[in-house]
């Protein structure tokens, strides 16, 4: 087994996911995983890298696939016997003109950026080891969904006790409620990328609480944040950052020093902790 420090990013063969294997392949001492639901964009993505001299290692890893979300889990397991540094960063966005029906793009996307990274933490979060850092990259637009929703649920996704199961439940009445055309009486907003991302923020709370309850000691930070405004294929050439730009808070919170007890269980954005 290797005793080498190991990073994953998911999503990673373009876009910001693809800046932060950049980034962690310079900073960070140790292995790093680009990984990818399609094996070939995924090792080209790596080829890119190997011209500009960096090395990074490949690893499939389809986050709507649990069998391919347990496959990555066993090789860390057997190969580093754990994993230090995890940024889940893949995620799917409707375009605003798109014209597939608001329910479908709600099953879709929640499936994806919630049911899917919530998945990847499941099994991968047991193996981080002592100091590991946790990256769930969330997006502004949760805060300002958050906003949009009903007073009632605001106050379940700012709570301090919901638990896991209850999050869930929420995220699954969402879908069901687009499907039966009464989302609005229900008090959701009209963005299902906004509700899915609001789903990454509240889990990321979670998480961190459940570090702290259950495995205190190990000095393990677990944030949400954003990006900013980025010029991918997701958000188009007009956004304001580079991706190597909207790489540098996910980054910065993958590689805070381990002396660092703070941030943890936060909405980062510009490496500041927003208020939820
Ligand atoms: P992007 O260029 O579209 O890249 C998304 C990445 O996620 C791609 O590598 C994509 O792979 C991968 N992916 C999608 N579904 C996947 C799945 N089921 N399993 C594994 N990988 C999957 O988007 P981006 O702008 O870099 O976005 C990265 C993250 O930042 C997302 O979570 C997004 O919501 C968030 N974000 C972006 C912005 C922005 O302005 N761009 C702002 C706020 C937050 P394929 O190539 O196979 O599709």
């Amino acid at each position: 087994m290797s005793s080498v420090p190991v990073a994953v990013v998911t999503g990673s063969n373009k876009g910001i996911g693809l800046a932060i294997v950049r980034d962690l392949c310079k900073q960070f001492q140790g292995d790093v995983y680009l990984t990818a639901r399609d094996p070939g964009r995924g090792q080209e993505a790596v080829a890119k890298l190997q011209q500009e001299g960096l090395r990074a290692l490949f690893h499939q890893l389809d986050i709507d696939d649990l069998q391919s979300i347990r496959a990555l889990r066993d090789f860390l397991k057997e190969k580093y016997g754990g994993l230090n540094v995890l940024v889940n960063n893949a995620g799917i966005a409707f375009k605003v003109q798109d014209k597939t029906p608001f329910a479908v793009q709600a099953e879709v996307t929640l499936k994806t950026n919630f049911f899917g990274t919530k998945n990847v933490c499941t099994e991968l979060l047991p193996l981080m080891k002592p100091y590991g850092r946790v990256v769930n990259v969330s997006s502004m637009v949760s805060c300002s969904a958050l906003g949009r929703c009903s007073p009632e649920l605001q106050q379940k996704f700012r709570s301090d006790t919901i638990t896991e199961e209850e999050l869930v439940q929420l995220m699954n009445k969402f879908v069901e409620d687009t499907r039966k055309g009464v989302h609005d009486k229900e008090g959701w907003p009209n963005t299902a990328y906004g509700v899915s991302k609001i789903g990454v923020t509240v889990l990321s709370r979670i998480q961190a609480r459940l570090l702290n309850q259950n495995r205190k000691g190990e000095h393990i930070l677990l944030n949400a944040c954003c990006p900013g405004w980025v010029r991918t294929d997701m958000a188009g050439p007009q956004a304001t950052k580079s991706p190597e730009e909207g790489a540098e808070t996910p980054v910065y919170l993958a590689l805070l020093p381990s002396d660092a007890d703070a941030p943890h269980g936060q909405f980062v954005s510009e490496k500041t902790v927003r208020p939820w």
